[in-house]
């Protein structure tokens, strides 16, 4: 298959230590953290102390100021490859989602107050669009912040909410002015600890245990004016600038977690014995394998070329949404094969294609479902 070549020295010399760090800190917990249904408070503050937090946030902020874009996707890459799905969400979305809004578009004030903070772990980051009757319809939301002068008073609520159990700050989209529609629409940093604040207990789902996902309450919460992230009523404009990063790193963590799947594969039909002989050699098996191997090839040359495009600030914003609907695809493809490669055991939680199948599923519906993908790359398409 294709060699990677975007990568140099650098680059390979801290991938390696992130994966070294991804198996002493992550991966010996990760069956307790799908317990307990979220990573450890204690494993953010490790991945904070190993630079691994929004690596972009200038120094001034405590950040180490790496503007190269690759050394978040090597992080991302690294701990989708190792199989633990709820780490492998979890610690980007805090970084290259949430970050970036703080960064991008927030005042000093904000920036000084939330990125330090943000870059040791001590504050766990979500993002808050979501309501209970607006998913893709963004623009329906109901969550209004109603300007008091000095504050505004929050009222409403946002669901599935990654990180939102555990999060002491939230970038949640609220309307500022309902008659607007989207040009209504305001992004606040609040936090969880202000009075009326309150979470749901993290959701029962399919996949992704280790990684807690839930509802967040607001009522009568005030948030300082100094909270506004940007202008007033811009806040779908930051959102669908920053959208495109997000799906470039939803599909990052789907192609190295069908690689994942994939390699645990290739092992397995090497070790199990049917009708006397390793089911490797028998020619389904392999015809599978090689169709596998040759997509996933697909799929990582169009995911690092979108690495390099969105490095050099190319990637636009069909291209990042073509990445996140075919790889999430493909994702969820190999997984199924694995499963039916695996026999019984694919079925069976302890082995890692169980794992992957399931916690594969999701990626073709947050971050904008594959429909709404399909339906801006098809804009592209005939504007
Ligand atoms: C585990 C998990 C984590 C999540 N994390 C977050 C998070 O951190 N922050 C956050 O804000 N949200 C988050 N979400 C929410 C997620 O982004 C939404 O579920 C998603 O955008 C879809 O919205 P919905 O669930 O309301 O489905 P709906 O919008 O009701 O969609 C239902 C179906 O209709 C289709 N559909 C809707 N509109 C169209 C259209 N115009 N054209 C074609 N088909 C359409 C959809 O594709 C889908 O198949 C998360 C969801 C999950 C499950």
């Amino acid at each position: 298959m294709l060699a990677r070549n975007i990568y140099n020295e650098e680059h390979e010399m801290f991938k390696q230590t992130v994966r070294e760090i991804v198996a002493k800190e992550i991966v010996p917990y990760n069956a307790q953290w799908e317990k307990d249904k979220m990573v450890s408070r204690e494993s953010w503050l490790k991945m904070g102390e190993a630079g691994l937090l929004c690596m972009q946030v200038p120094e001034e902020y405590g950040g180490l100021g790496i503007k190269d874009f690759k050394y978040n996707a090597i992080i991302s890459e690294e701990i989708a490859l190792s199989g633990c799905a709820g780490p492998a969400i979890s610690y980007p979305l805090h970084s290259d989602i949430v970050c970036p809004y703080i960064l991008d578009f927030g005042t000093e004030v904000l920036k000084q107050k939330y990125l330090p903070k943000m870059v040791t772990g001590e504050y766990i980051a979500a993002v808050a669009m979501t309501e209970p009757g607006a998913g893709s319809d963004l623009q329906s939301m109901r969550t209004t912040a109603v300007d008091m002068g000095d504050h505004y008073l929050v009222n409403g609520s946002k669901t599935f909410i990654t990180n939102g159990y555990l999060c002491d700050i939230a970038v949640v989209a609220v309307k500022t002015n309902p008659s607007l529609g989207a040009k209504g629409i305001s992004l606040l940093v609040m936090e969880s600890s202000a009075a009326g604040f309150t979470k749901g207990k993290p959701f029962e789902k399919a996949g992704l245990h280790a990684q807690d996902t839930c509802e967040l309450f607001f009522e009568n919460v005030k948030v300082p004016k100094e909270n506004l992230i940007g202008e007033e009523g811009k806040g779908f404009v930051y959102l669908m600038t920053e959208l495109a990063q997000e799906r470039l790193v939803v599909g990052l963590g789907a192609i190295a977690a069908a690689e994942c799947a994939f390699a645990h594969t290739v092992q397995y039909t090497k070790d199990r014995v049917a009708f006397g002989k390793p089911i490797s050699e028998l020619q389904n098996t392999r015809f599978k394998l090689a169709e596998l191997a040759t997509k996933i090839s697909v799929g990582r040359t169009y995911a690092d070329r979108c690495v390099e495009l969105h490095c050099d600030k190319k990637l636009d914003g069909a291209g990042a949404s073509a990445a996140k609907y075919y790889l999430s695809e493909l994702q969820c493809e190999v997984a199924d094969e694995c499963v039916q490669l695996h026999g019984g055991y694919g079925y069976i939680w302890e082995y890692q294609v169980a794992r992957s199948w399931a916690d594969a599923r999701v990626q073709r519906i947050y971050a904008g479902t594959n429909e709404i993908m399909k339906e801006l790359i098809a804009r592209n398409v005939l504007k």
